[in-house]
């Protein structure tokens, strides 16, 4: 791992003050005031005006509505919206899992379009995996989709369909093969979510983040909008997976982040900013800054090293390790400075601007959205280390959803 910085060309440099500057004037007061008050990762205003610019995805050629930003300047781009509010770009994170996808197994007059609406940010897309009989394993969705003649017709519903409410379309698991094995018989598609026979309840979590259940009662789609073969959605959901397991990511050159779990750290490391402000300016009983307290000290340099290892560990290790550095020391950070740490924005006599006592409810959702830890365990043993599939009591049960 190369940590050596890297320098600026006078053009990047000037880019990213432009970047900067723009972003600064974006994301207003009412921008974050919105997202608290809705908790939907997405703001209209923003994606427009970043898609207007091909600033969205700005990786992307300018013929696919991108800038065709060097690996650099994407870098650039990222994190400088991460100075910003990560929040409420998480709807864009989710859109770019199947858009790689959609371009490989979709017809192309159809696709483009799509993917073009996507970069303009005008057309989010969410992920409809998980249902409400178990996420984990998502290769047994029962979903239906039921072919007549150009048009399926699709029954069932999902859970935790995160964005649904504000997204153009959902990127649906449906089995179109019950009898065939469970991985055999899943078809993709995209399904448009303004489709009469919709219906999508909020659920509001701990966090404060919007998720959905999604119910489809007889939703009709055209065939040109599924994904890859019929039952052969399993191969499809390979690329937009990986990615959200942080398998075999593209690093951008070695300058990307190193697993998806690094998300989760630029949560912590608000937080350990707060605390540290905090330190600065609150006196102790011993009429010492709480700064000067060897204790406090130790304390919050054992979180920085935590933080470091949370965004330096790679792939699959590196989404577990983030979490649980992420759990452990937000409720640390919250003890250390007390009652006042449990008060959320705007609180009279909190701290800061709350990001101490978001950090903490953020964190227990991060142990089990994009697939749980204990899930992610199992694929660092059989996908990393090698290690034969789990044999442990139950386990051909639990695993394959099968008696045996
Ligand atoms: C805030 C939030 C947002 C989400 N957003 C989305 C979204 O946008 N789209 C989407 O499709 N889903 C989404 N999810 C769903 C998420 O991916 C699932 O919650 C997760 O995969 C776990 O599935 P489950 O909740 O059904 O638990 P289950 O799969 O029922 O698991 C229950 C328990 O069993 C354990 N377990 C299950 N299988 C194994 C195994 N093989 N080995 C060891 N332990 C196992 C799990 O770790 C867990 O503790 C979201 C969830 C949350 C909380």
């Amino acid at each position: 791992m190369d940590f050596g910085l890297v320098e600026l060309s006078a053009d990047d440099r000037a880019l990213q003050l432009e970047i900067r500057a723009f972003l600064a004037d974006l994301f207003t007061p009412d921008v974050f005031a919105l997202e608290h008050e809705t908790g939907s990762g997405f703001n209209a205003k923003v994606y427009e005006a970043l898609g207007a610019r091909g600033w969205l995805y700005p990786e992307l050629p300018i013929e696919q509505g991108g800038a065709a930003f060097t690996p650099v300047q994407t870098r650039i781009m990222e994190l400088e919206l991460d100075r910003q509010d990560a929040r409420v770009m998480m709807m864009k994170g989710t859109s770019s899992l199947p858009m790689a996808a959609i371009r490989k197994y979709m017809a192309a007059e159809v696709a483009e379009p799509i993917l073009k609406e996507c970069a303009a940010g005008r057309a989010v897309i969410c992920l409809g995996y998980s249902e409400p009989d178990g996420g984990s394993d998502i290769a047994n969705a029962k979903v239906r989709a039921v072919q007549d003649g150009d048009m399926w017709s699709i029954n069932g519903s999902k859970m935790w369909t995160t964005g649904a409410h504000i997204s153009t379309y959902t990127f649906l698991i449906t089995r179109t093969d019950p009898e065939a094995a469970k991985h055999k018989g899943i078809t993709m598609f995209l399904v448009p979510l303004h489709s009469p026979g919709v219906t999508i309840q909020g659920i509001r979590t701990f966090s404060g983040e919007r998720t959905n259940i999604v119910f489809y009662e007889d939703v009709q789609v055209h065939d040109s909008m599924r994904i890859g073969g019929i039952n052969n959605g399993w191969t499809v959901l390979h690329g937009p997976l990986d990615e959200e397991h942080s398998i075999g990511l593209d690093l951008n050159g070695g300058l990307s982040d190193v697993s998806i779990g690094a998300g989760f750290c630029r949560v912590l490391g608000a937080s350990i900013n707060e605390v540290a402000r905090w330190a600065l300016k609150t006196t102790g009983t011993d009429g010492k800054l709480m700064a000067e307290n060897s204790r406090v000290l130790e304390r919050l340099g054992s979180a920085m090293v935590d933080y470091e290892a949370g965004l330096s560990t790679p792939g699959p290790m590196g989404r577990v390790k983030a979490s649980d550095v992420l759990v452990k020391q937000a409720a640390q950070l919250q003890d250390l400075v007390g009652p006042a740490g449990l008060l959320p924005t705007d609180a009279e006599g909190g701290i800061g601007v709350g990001d101490i006592e978001y950090a903490h409810r953020f964190a227990q959702g991060t142990a089990t959205y994009g697939g749980t830890v204990e899930v992610f365990r199992t694929i660092i043993a059989q996908h990393v280390l090698g290690l034969p599939k789990a044999q442990l009591p139950g386990a051909k049960v639990f695993l394959s959803g099968k008696k045996k």
